[in-house]
């Protein structure tokens, strides 16, 4: 029987992995794809908090583009938010995931591919995994399989509050300027043109039930791209607001099954990967408690996934109330990316003053 088994070998699968086998326990990751990161569906754009989860050297060999603001688009209106300084970073996702699974490797941590997990029955004592191929059996078993989670359907636990379906394509522009564009003409969400330095991606998240084609067309068009300049079109589930329950005694989730994303960009890179330190630090496959892992990363998040949520019901008001509120806290910003509190912080109310 293995200590801990974890299901996806996504950046926040990784990082549980390494975490748990730093602690001498036996650890299985099992992940359906053929090759780790891929397919891909994701902007990698990132706050510079991404350098506290690799080393300097596995950072600068992802790294594409620094970002230090963005031009909001409503109409033909723009506003401008910006620091003197990264607020972002653009990586390359498919680096970060085969990064962060040679870390897990690395600690200890076995990483079977081709292995999609169907099934899983908790007993008091274990856990059973069924995959297509094989049985498994572990103490703990963690769900990070991402927005249409398995492990979560398979302990019955509730999904997140609601989803958006994210799509984006790239094309072969050479662009390493250092604003990114947010399109807020597209209902309920955001479209986005990211400069990749050796490319440009454009993308749009939407609710459920739009026609995503339509609005990446919208987006592209935006910009004058052709429909034949586009390339690699992908796309993927975005789950905003964490469920009430995320765990049973001895099965529990992290990342994007568990909905642990920023409200307003459906980002989940960071909250994922912070949350499975958390996982790490909270439950022991020996004496399995979920309930300090609870406690522990909403403690963590809870106040900026909260916070978040106002700003993404921003974009389903009238426009009228939008370009006002851009209008009072357009330029320079004292907010960190992944931490919304931080729009009530003395560096935010400090860089609004008109004597700045
Ligand atoms: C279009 C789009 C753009 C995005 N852009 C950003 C961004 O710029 N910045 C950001 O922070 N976030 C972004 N996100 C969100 C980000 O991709 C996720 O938050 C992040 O990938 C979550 O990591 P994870 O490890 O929890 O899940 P995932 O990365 O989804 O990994 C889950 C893993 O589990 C595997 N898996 C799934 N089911 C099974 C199964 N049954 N058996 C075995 N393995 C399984 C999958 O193959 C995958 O490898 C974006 C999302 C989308 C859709």
């Amino acid at each position: 029987m293995k200590d801990v088994i974890i299901v996806g070998a996504g950046p926040v699968g990784s990082q549980l992995a390494k975490r748990y086998a730093e602690q001498g326990l036996e650890v299985t990751v099992l992940e359906r794809s053929e090759e780790v990161g891929r397919p891909l569906a994701c902007s990698g754009h990132v706050s510079p908090d991404i350098q506290n989860f690799l080393s300097k050297e596995d950072f600068e060999e992802i790294h594409q583009n620094s970002i230090v603001g963005a031009r909001f688009h409503s109409g033909e209106k723009e506003y401008r938010f910006y620091r003197d300084e990264t607020v972002s970073n653009v990586i390359d996702r498919v680096g970060l995931d085969k990064k962060k699974a040679e870390e897990a490797r690395e600690a200890g941590a076995e990483i079977i591919l081709e292995e999609t997990v169907e099934d899983v029955i908790e007993s008091s004592e274990s856990v059973r995994v069924e995959t297509e191929n094989d049985t498994y059996k572990a103490s703990i078993v963690a769900g990070c399989d991402g927005a249409s989670s398995t492990v979560r359907d398979a302990v019955d636990l509730p999904e997140p509050d609601h989803f958006y379906q994210g799509i984006l394509c790239f094309t072969d522009e050479e662009d390493d300027s250092d604003f990114v564009d947010v399109l807020l003409d597209v209902p309920k969400f955001f479209g986005w043109r990211i400069p990749r330095g050796d490319s440009v991606e454009y993308g749009v998240g939407v609710p459920k039930g739009e026609n995503t084609m339509k609005w990446l067309d919208e987006v592209t068009s935006k910009f004058d791209v052709e429909e034949e300049d586009r390339r690699n079109i992908c796309a993927g589930a975005i789950p905003i607001e964490p469920p009430e329950s995320v765990s049973t005694n001895r099965v529990f989730l992290v990342g994007d099954a568990a909905g642990q994303t920023k409200p307003f960009t459906g980002g989940g890179i960071l909250y994922g990967m912070r949350a499975a330190d958390i996982a790490a630090e909270t439950i022991d496959p020996e004496d399995p408690d979920t309930g300090d892992y609870e406690e522990a990363w909403r403690e963590e998040l809870g106040s900026d996934i909260f916070l978040g949520k106002f700003i993404e019901k921003m974009y389903s008001m009238p426009w009228t109330v939008q370009r006002l509120g851009m209008w009072f806290f357009q330029g320079e910003i004292g907010v960190h990316m992944d931490r919304p509190t931080t729009l009530l912080s003395r560096k935010q109310l400090k860089a609004m003053l008109p004597w700045r």
